[in-house]
């Protein structure tokens, strides 16, 4: 079976008090069967590492595609293998636009984080200009193929889902549409990787999950879960989330 992964994604929010956040998660959802994760800001690794413990999984939120090196200001697999992370995003959508990354950049991170053992969370989706011109599964499938690194496992890869324009927006895809997308991808991982790492792959969705569409959301077939920004941020609609998984 699939193994089921609530993943928050602090992108950049968070100060040291927000850790207090974490705390209260480790205590209500830290022995659920549901995997975890929270992916803070670099500058709270470490720190979330020590109050995650084993119970919830540490991850970054982008990694540079060399081991070390003259790259001011960028971070490296190793860094965040280091500091205790076991994840790392990779190819956000907030990243392709702000740092115009494209899916060969995403592809040589995935390679890096794979080389220091971590997991890769890939993100791939659409812009509304593309959904209305039909455009969805084509952008998927060439995000898929371009991103994802050939050597991956069911383990160290997790797929999201995260249509751009449902994004902090409030607005999601209907159930229908997120289904058609799912299945797309999980046909897209057997046919490459073989059914075996295809079917053990997570497929998270992200964009505007909350406490109120989460189970309606996990009910759709292909769905394993979700990628969570703005609704990460606090324990209380956290926490629901993890539940309704
Ligand atoms: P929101 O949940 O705030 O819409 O963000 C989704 C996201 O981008 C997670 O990576």
């Amino acid at each position: 079976m699939t193994r089921k992964l609530a993943a928050g994604n602090w992108k950049m929010n968070g100060l040291m008090a927000s850790l207090d956040e974490l705390k209260t998660l480790v205590q209500s959802h830290g022995d659920v069967d549901t995997d975890v994760l929270i992916c803070p800001p670099a500058t709270l690794l470490t720190a979330a590492r020590d109050i995650a413990g084993d119970k919830i999984a540490i991850g970054g939120q982008d990694c540079h595609a060399e081991a070390f090196g003259a790259h001011t200001g960028d971070i490296s697999a190793e860094m965040i293998r280091d500091a205790g992370g076991t994840y790392v995003i990779l190819g956000h959508s907030e990243r392709r636009e702000d740092h115009e990354e494209t899916d060969e950049n995403v592809r040589a991170k995935a390679k890096a984080a794979l080389a220091a053992g971590l997991t890769v969370v890939i993100c791939v989706g659409e812009s509304l200009e593309e959904r209305e011109a039909a455009n969805t599964l084509d952008i998927i499938g060439g995000q898929l193929a371009g991103s994802i690194p050939d050597l991956v496992t069911g383990q160290t890869l997790v797929v999201a889902y995260e249509p751009i324009w449902a994004i902090g927006t409030g607005k999601t895809p209907t159930l229908d549409e997120i289904g058609e997308v799912h299945d797309f991808i999980r046909s897209r991982l057997e046919r490459r990787f073989g059914a075996g790492v295809g079917r053990s792959t997570p497929i998270l969705y992200g964009g505007s999950v909350k406490p109120g569409n989460a189970a309606e959301i996990f009910g759709v077939s292909n769905v394993d879960g979700a990628l969570v920004g703005g609704a990460s941020l606090k324990a209380e609609d956290f926490g629901p989330i993890i539940d309704a998984l």
